[in-house]
């Protein structure tokens, strides 16, 4: 389907005199880099006089390794990287990524937390899962809603293009060496058919929390990947999370920007629903 023609520059926000600093960070797999270039797409067609500047890395990231990207736009933005205390927003897909790079965050900026854990491969070696066939109905939820199994399908075919981590076979799940024991699958079955067979310790959910709500008032953590799940494809986590963020008035980016960039940059068929993911996230914070 072709897309439709580009926004000219200059028609929504001609009084933005200051800079503006996210950093966006996540797992590898979560679509922080897509969610950035939205953002940046947005905030580009602000005005003629704004530049927009990113900077990326991606250490490890399609195996749930560290992303962390710098997103700076405004009228006199040269650097890309974003200095330590003076983001505005930190945007994190994953809680203890928000911890990772909190030292970011300006005193009073807004830190938006999906309230997703994904252990680090490196921690949770060791650690495995394993299916009762004897429970398991066959219905490939854990499978769809696997991050390794969901992140390295093709996205035209839905063909999976790298190791999967469990597969089905005779309307009985398995689970093969692709999966890392990050035991997401284990709270998504909801036969109580996949147990955690060897378990590492990692932080409480409460301790974590406590840390990210410590560093800002305007700290706030928020069900997105949930929301995406229940919408039918949790790859629209990131797009929930934006839509959040403009739940938050003093954020000078435009929805009507968003809605486009999401236009201009997605698959046409997958439009609709990631539209369907902005407004519900932006139900979720009302500032
Ligand atoms: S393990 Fe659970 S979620 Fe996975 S196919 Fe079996 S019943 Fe469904
Ligand atoms: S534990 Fe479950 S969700 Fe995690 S990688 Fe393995 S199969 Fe996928």
């Amino acid at each position: 389907m072709k897309k439709k023609p580009f926004f000219l520059r200059g028609k929504y926000d001609d009084t933005m005199d200051k800079d503006y600093n996210i950093v966006l960070v996540g797992t590898g797999g979560q679509g922080v880099i897509l969610a950035s270039t939205i953002l940046g797409w947005a905030a580009l067609h602000l005005n003629e006089k704004t530049k927009v500047r990113t900077a990326e890395t991606h250490g490890m990231a399609q195996r749930g390794g560290t992303v962390i990207v710098h997103l700076r736009f405004g009228p006199n933005v040269e650097s890309p990287l974003v200095k330590t205390h003076s983001a505005d927003v930190i945007l994190s897909f994953e809680l203890v990524e928000a911890i990772r790079y909190m030292n970011y965050l300006k005193p009073d900026g807004i830190m938006l937390v999906n309230n997703e854990i994904i252990i680090p491969p490196v921690l949770f070696r060791g650690q495995h899962v394993s299916v009762d066939p004897a429970v398991c109905i066959g219905c490939g939820n854990c499978r769809m809603n696997c991050y390794i199994n969901t992140y390295y399908q093709d996205m035209d075919t839905l063909a999976i293009v790298s190791a999967p981590s469990s597969r089905i076979v005779n309307g009985k799940c398995e689970i093969l060496p692709g999966c890392t024991g990050c035991v997401r699958c284990v709270e998504i079955c909801n036969q109580n058919a996949i147990q955690l067979i060897k378990e590492i310790s990692y932080p409480l959910y409460s301790e974590i929390e406590q840390t990210i709500k410590s560093a800002s008032k305007n700290s706030y953590i928020i069900p997105a990947s949930t929301i995406a799940r229940e919408l039918g494809d949790i790859r629209m986590t990131n797009i929930v999370m934006i839509g959040a963020l403009l739940g938050f008035t003093n954020v000078p980016l435009k929805p009507e920007l968003i809605k486009e960039a999401i236009h201009q940059i997605l698959r046409p068929n997958v439009v609709e629903q990631n539209l369907k993911a902005l407004e519900t996230g932006q139900k979720l914070i009302q500032k």
